[in-house]
């Protein structure tokens, strides 16, 4: 790996991967994470980009200096492959594809989640939220502001609102078309319903003539069983944080009875925990010899990171089992949960999201047959069975 800039003086931080894959640290402005990975892919027809950052001026300028860097010119790009929705990873894209001519690829699961959030009407959002809430057992100071943000007619500066529609579908499992390369989708539900993973099924530079290479990536690797390929693995393995598991959020759910377009999405819905955990197994029997997550950093021994995610699951389920002993709801029981923080330091809109890992691992609970609705209880309380 060599460093090709630095952040801070205005040189985008780059790092050449080698074999035609770079990384480009763009930057997520106002966010602990810092900035979002996004890979360029070299293919006999331009380069492909993997994700493409936040929008936001810094962002683009980061970017386009970036992919300059990279020794490519914006207007070459031949394509995007977005690993899911979210705006640090698809928020750029709709300005790629305008400035390049490039296409966008998404799961259909996502691209659903892309559809609903731009043709939702103005508050729709905000309605599905304190009704969500409200079940969840929420106290009305934490939805006070909420419906007073909803009766001043809020919801209309909804992130993602303008998110591009793309324009291919990434199937499960299928070999993508990026000429001269290997590259193949894994669908990998959990942080949305739509995540992906992409294997670069080639063999790892680091492996080749570099027994006593300077690489970082080389040194661990050296005494390690191969493993085969590098993996884009998005958010879904990284090496420092878990990925936030919620709910797949659905703001029709409450209000349109309209089946969900493919019984795939209908069957990834249920039980998100559970399609994570599910995902996480499969990325370890894969066993890529090297990760290049869009978070963090690069690393290694992809295999054991996610043994270490599945035993701190199981852990946390255990321990919200216990919990359970006592009926709660699912706001009483991510007041209960550890977090990174004691609650009362946990900013406003972070309970939210809080409220619904809580939620996530009751369902969990409930699927797995641990955990149960009290009958009649509103707001829901949940018990331990
Ligand atoms: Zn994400
Ligand atoms: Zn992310």
């Amino acid at each position: 790996m060599t460093e090709a800039g630095t952040s801070g003086g205005g040189a985008p931080q780059v790092i050449d991967h080698r074999g035609g894959v770079w990384s480009i640290a763009v930057p997520i402005p106002d966010n602990p994470l810092g900035h979002t990975l996004v890979h360029l892919l070299e293919t006999d027809r331009g380069p492909v980009l993997i994700d493409t950052g936040w929008d936001d001026p810094d962002s683009w300028d980061t970017l386009v200096a970036g992919v300059d860097a990279c020794g490519f010119a914006l207007t070459e790009l031949h394509g995007v492959l977005i690993t899911h929705h979210h705006p640090d990873h698809h928020g750029l894209s709709a300005k790629v594809r305008e400035a390049s001519g490039a296409w966008i690829a998404m799961h259909a699961a996502d691209t659903a989640l892309v559809l609903r959030t731009r043709e939702a009407e103005p508050g729709q959002w905000l309605d599905f939220l304190i009704a969500k809430l409200a079940t969840a057992g929420a106290p009305d100071d934490h939805l006070a502001p909420l419906r007073k943000a909803r009766a001043k007619g809020g919801g209309r500066s909804l992130p993602g609102r303008r998110a591009a529609l793309p324009d291919r579908e990434i199937g499960p499992g299928e070999l993508l078309d990026v000429p001269g390369r290997r590259l193949r989708a894994i669908w990998t539900p959990g942080h949305t319903p739509g995540h992906v993973c992409l294997h670069l099924e080639e063999q790892h530079p680091g492996r080749v003539g570099e027994a006593t290479g300077r690489g970082a990536g080389a040194e661990r690797l050296a005494g390690r069983p191969a493993g085969f390929g590098r993996l884009f693995s998005g958010d879904h393995l990284l090496p420092g944080i878990t990925p936030h598991i919620g709910l797949y959020e659905d703001p029709d759910s409450a209000t349109v009875t309209d089946p969900p377009p493919s019984s795939q999405l209908r069957s990834s819905r249920g039980d998100p925990l559970g399609d994570y955990l599910e995902s996480l197994e499969r990325i370890g029997r894969l066993a890529p010899a090297e990760v290049l997550p869009a978070h963090q950093h690069a690393f290694t021994g992809a295999d054991g990171r996610v043994r270490e995610l599945t035993a701190h699951h199981e852990e946390r389920l255990s321990g919200l089992r216990a919990l359970l002993r006592e009926p709660l709801t699912p706001w009483q029981l991510a007041v209960s949960m550890e977090w990174n923080r004691p609650w009362e330091q946990i900013p406003y809109g972070s309970r939210n999201i809080a409220v619904s890992e809580a939620e996530a691992h009751l369902r969990h609970l409930v699927k797995l047959g641990h955990a149960e609705l009290v009958p009649g209880s509103d707001p829901a309380l949940y018990r331990a069975v």
